[in-house]
């Protein structure tokens, strides 16, 4: 066999038929996890270019490498179309994930066993905000503020006390687990009245910004770091933004202090998914995302289902399971049985260990993609409810499971690919 020329299916048809089955499963499925979302196909198209082929170590017009013309100006579209987007003075397209965007941060403004004031990883924070098993609890002197236990809100208050008592180095301001907005403007008074550093992570509400329907962290803040491919709709890798005088020493940070050598070709692939954000077409699918999350809300709450905070003002929301005698793990495997794709999550003061958890986490992005609307958010509010409340009878799970790939089935995904995964 000519192993340059073989194709995938010849070559190696393990992986092919695997690759196979994960794009009928998205197809067939209804993707409810809240950090999920599906590329439109000329970003798959960036990432398998020969970009991947390039080494551009350094930044543009500072590259260590020869032949990095192209490249390089793939990266400068990149990061001036993220500036615009965002309305940002510096902005920088290389971290390969948003734990790495955050610790490229947290090298360029603190000294190890400095303190961070973060979100609470039980109460909605992020493995990178402080866990103490990730990097950033284990260099850094982790202070967690939460929410308050009645409203499910985040206590500003506590969080201006614990920044008076403790004086921060930085605050750390964003969730992965929060369906209300976030007053950015709260945390940049709180920063600027005990002088610490404000770092906001959007990582999953980006796309919401960029489209207009949450407010901008970015005036407010010195750092702001997000994930690419959540609602922002691109390859999954991350982003930096701050101001201006921070530039040298985080670029500094990213490349040589945390990175090598840049994926070229996933940030030819964010560029393209910048010019995509600032599209009248992507306010309308942030506010269809948002529209479509208030409408599963209002459809579980009629059902009978608590929401964590009253419900959402973004596009996720958080289920308590306690009142229907179920926990997370059980809910999202059960659900995973009719094809309906959901993460089991802690609730505020959750009883229940990490794996097993009283509520379930639910996003609309990726089927919003889809092009799903309010109507069916109330088909698949049906569809969770019939679940979980008839779980043990085989008849109306078989039932579900159809009604449930039939509606993903008449919202094509990739019709591009007709025959498998780039097949031409
Ligand atoms: C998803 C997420 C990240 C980081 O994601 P990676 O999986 O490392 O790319 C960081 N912060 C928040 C708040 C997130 O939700």
């Amino acid at each position: 066999m000519d192993i340059m020329r073989a194709g995938m299916r010849d070559m190696d048809p393990e992986i092919d038929s695997l690759i196979h089955s994960e794009l009928q499963r998205q197809r067939d499925g209804l993707e409810l996890i809240a950090s999920e979302n599906f590329v439109p196909f000329y970003v798959l198209q960036a990432q398998g270019s020969v970009l991947t082929n390039k080494y551009a170590e350094g930044y543009p017009h500072k590259k260590y490498y020869g032949g990095c013309e192209f490249v390089e100006s793939a990266e400068e579209l990149a990061a001036k179309r993220a500036c615009e987007l965002f309305g940002a003075e510096h902005a920088n397209v290389q971290p390969h994930s948003g734990t790495q965007a955050n610790m490229a941060v947290y090298f360029s403004v603190l000294e190890p066993g400095d303190s961070i004031l973060a979100m609470d990883l039980a109460q909605g924070g992020h493995l990178s905000h402080g866990h103490p098993l990730n990097f950033s609890g284990r260099l850094f002197r982790i202070i967690p503020y939460g929410v308050d236990r009645v409203t499910e809100i985040i206590d500003y208050d506590e969080v201006a006390r614990l920044a008076r008592d403790n004086r921060p180095k930085l605050i750390v301001a964003g969730a992965s687990a929060y369906p209300r907005l976030i007053d950015f403007s709260r945390f940049a008074a709180i920063a600027e009245e005990v002088g610490a550093c404000l770092m906001s992570d959007m990582a999953h509400i980006a796309g919401l910004v960029a489209g207009g329907v949450h407010p901008s962290p970015v005036p407010y803040s010195d750092f702001v770091t997000t994930t690419t491919h959540k609602t922002l709709r691109g390859p999954r890798g991350a982003l930096i933004l701050c101001r201006g005088k921070y530039a040298a020493d985080l670029d500094r940070n990213v490349f040589p202090g945390m990175q090598g050598g840049p994926f070229m070709q996933v940030i030819a692939g964010k560029a393209t998914c910048f010019l995509m954000a600032m599209r009248p077409e992507f306010k309308e699918y942030a506010r269809q995302i948002v529209n479509n999350a208030s409408a599963l809300a209002g459809e579980l709450a009629s059902r009978g289902y608590r929401l964590v905070a009253g419900g959402t003002d973004n596009h996720m929301l958080l289920v308590d399971l306690r009142n229907k005698g179920l926990t997370g793990k059980e809910a999202t495997e059960i659900l995973g049985q009719v094809g309906i794709t959901v993460n089991k999550n802690m609730i505020p003061f959750d009883p229940e260990k990490p794996m097993v958890t009283s509520g379930i986490r639910l996003g609309t992005p990726a089927l919003t993609t889809r092009g799903m609307k309010e109507k069916e958010m109330s088909l698949v509010a049906d569809a969770i409810d019939a679940a979980l409340t008839y779980r043990g009878e085989r008849a109306v799970m078989d039932r579900v499971a159809s009604t449930v790939k039939d509606l993903a089935g008449s919202f094509p995904l990739y019709p591009e690919m007709e025959r498998g995964y780039f097949s031409r």
